[in-house]
């Protein structure tokens, strides 16, 4: 018998690994000093700040004074976009991204529009990747921001942010890539993705939530969203979260070391899950591509139901899935990025995201496979709707 609750979330957020949690955890108590005090008790820290800051620098290709430390994926892209877009309106107040971006871009971009700048969406084809040739026409004489994510929190597909980057420099334009769900789990090397800003976060990667980092290529000029103290080189006010930042770094180590090896665990969970359901339940969409994907995740639309009934009975069984992105989960809206690729709302209603693991295991997804066939047919039998077009098509 497989043990539940079984956690098919991972995109939502991960554990805190033992490695990152032991060695955050004299940060809590015995070195707690405040690394802005003079004293032996802020040196401590501050070295352990450095050092975590060394760590991540390396792993992303960067010096050491090109990353900043924030309070997760939000504030970095809250910084990264509105920064930018403030230290350069007097050279344009136009701005690009990709329609399928967190909610950290897309209400950053929303306030930018009633502040007076102008925001232009990249389009992407069925599978989520952005049309790279729709981007070229976008550019102006004042563009002066370009940003996609390097990978899907919902559908998981990985995007051409080498080549967005490229035009974006031959036009003289900032490069910006949310990173959140890459980094760790694939390449994010800043110099080859040539990207002059990349948020990061800890709670994605078995580290602690509540923080983060912005990478900033030296050179590039960047209004401060957080105003305080001398922290993060004046940059980023606010006492310095220690503990987190030693267990980010910890965990970013762990999961870089481990990178390639977790990759071939994780999308053989995830083949081997996508494969059963296509063949085993009728009236299913796989959303995003089967190339250039993230390997965890598996993002499913099921005709004729909602998404939150198979969310609520998957619960009842215990597995532990999201409906859509797991922050507009928990409202009725259909998804964005699902709307996006061209999905009716129907079925951008009805999408699932199955998110994997390294902690995963091949009988979790035999037996969660095994609840879902029978949790769809179910509510497929309570549906109306199914009643009246599905009926006949059903095997
Ligand atoms: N960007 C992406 C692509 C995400 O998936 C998330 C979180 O789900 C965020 C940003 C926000 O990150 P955080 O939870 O660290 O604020």
């Amino acid at each position: 018998m497989v043990k539940t609750p079984i956690y098919f979330d991972h995109a939502a957020t991960t554990p805190l690994c033992k490695e990152a949690l032991e060695k955050m955890t004299p940060y809590f108590s015995e070195i707690f000093g405040n690394p802005n005090s003079q004293h032996v008790f802020g040196r401590e820290s501050v070295k352990a700040v450095d050092e975590a800051r060394d760590t991540i620098a390396k792993i992303i290709n960067c010096k050491p004074n090109e990353l900043y430390f924030t309070s997760g994926g939000t504030e970095s892209d809250n910084w990264a976009f509105r920064g930018i877009a403030e230290a350069y309106s007097n050279k344009g107040k136009h701005l690009i991204i990709s329609p399928l971006e967190h909610a950290a871009m897309l209400s950053t971009a929303k306030a930018l529009v009633k502040e007076g700048f102008e925001v232009d969406y990249m389009k992407v084809d069925s599978e989520g990747f952005i049309d790279l040739e729709h981007l070229k026409t976008l550019i102006r004489p004042d563009t002066i921001f370009i940003g996609c994510m390097l990978a899907n929190n919902e559908v998981g597909t990985i995007e051409p942010i080498k080549e967005m980057a490229k035009i974006a420099k031959e036009h003289g334009i900032i490069s910006f890539t949310d990173a959140v769900q890459a980094a760790g789990v694939i390449k994010t090397d800043v110099k080859e993705l040539g990207v002059d800003l990349m948020s990061m976060s800890s709670h994605k990667i078995y580290g602690p939530k509540g923080c983060g980092a912005l990478y900033v290529r030296n050179g590039i000029k960047i209004n401060n969203l957080i105003n305080g103290g001398h922290q993060e080189r004046m940059k980023r006010g606010g006492t310095t979260n220690v503990p987190a930042i030693v267990g980010f770094a910890e965990a970013f180590k762990i999961a870089e070391r481990e990178r390639e090896e977790n990759f071939k665990y994780v999308s053989a969970l995830r083949d081997k899950f996508i494969n059963r359901v296509i063949n085993e339940v009728p009236y299913v969409k796989l959303n995003g591509p089967r190339e250039n994907r993230l390997p965890a995740n598996a993002d499913f639309s099921f005709e004729y139901i909602e998404g939150e009934s198979i969310l609520f009975s998957l619960d009842l069984a215990g597995i532990a899935v999201s409906s859509g992105s797991a922050c507009s989960s928990g409202s009725l809206e259909p998804s964005h990025v699902l709307l996006a690729l061209g999905l009716p709302e129907a079925l951008a209603h009805g999408s699932i995201r199955f998110s994997f693991g390294k902690h995963n295991t091949e009988e979790e997804i035999d037996y969660a496979v095994d609840v879902l066939r029978d949790s769809v047919k179910k509510l497929r039998e309570m549906s109306p709707l199914f009643k009246v077009e599905g009926e006949i098509k059903y095997v």
